[in-house]
């Protein structure tokens, strides 16, 4: 079955419960809209970058070291909004267990926002690999299947041994598929619902709908 599983992170294994633009005033002083068009083209840049960039270039009248502390404050503040779906981490040792697969993590974003929240979640002690986008390795956004061949041959696997599973079909799932890989597209939630054995978990990634889950509910 399943030799590796690659989750998405936001959406994914975590939501956040802060609103971004209200955080980008309290930090900069100044509206989100009036420099997203420029932020946000750093933020989603598709190669290296730590976020710094975004930073310098919206406000390139701070000191270097004013930079860094707002972006230190930024994304420890952001990292500190994240909360992980219900039971996320005991479905992955289920999965781990089950399967005897390793489970990684692919998220878009740079380097150091993606780290912060990753190492807020704890996430290295549940899995065998994370990468973010803006990380040496890869240095790739998400969609795009030569990002899902560098993975297979990273981590050292094959595309028909893979799973992927994610909360956006453009970014996670399309890719994935056209990759040779299993896909499952989730919704997860954290409301009471009934149980979901591991074998309709695997029915679900063999088919292309939605599948609505609270993670916790995964049973062996
Ligand atoms: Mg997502």
């Amino acid at each position: 079955m399943f030799k590796t599983i690659v989750f998405d992170l936001d959406g994914t294994i975590c939501h956040h419960k802060a609103s971004y633009p209200k955080m980008f005033f309290e930090i900069f002083g100044e509206q989100f809209n009036k420099h997203s068009d420029t932020w946000l083209r750093h933020m989603l840049h598709n190669g290296e970058h730590t976020g710094l960039e975004a930073v310098q270039s919206c406000f390139p009248e701070m000191s270097p070291e004013e930079q860094k502390n707002a972006l230190d404050t930024f994304t420890y503040r952001w990292s500190e909004a994240q909360v992980p779906f219900t039971g996320i981490f005991e479905a992955m040792a289920l999965l781990k267990a089950n399967f005897g697969c390793q489970i990684g993590v692919m998220t878009n974003g740079p380097s150091q926002f993606q780290w912060a929240v990753m190492n807020k979640l704890g996430l290295s002690e549940h899995v065998d690999f994370a990468y973010a986008s803006g990380d040496p390795f890869p240095a790739e956004c998400k969609p795009s299947i030569p990002l899902l061949r560098k993975l297979q041959s990273q981590r050292n696997f094959e595309a028909d041994t893979a799973l992927f599973i994610g909360d956006n079909l453009e970014k996670d799932i399309k890719p994935a598929r056209e990759a040779g890989w299993s896909a499952l597209h989730v919704a997860p939630h954290d409301d009471k619902t009934v149980p979901l054995p591991l074998s309709d978990f695997t029915k679900a990634a063999k088919q292309d709908s939605l599948l609505k889950v609270n993670w916790s509910s995964l049973t062996a």
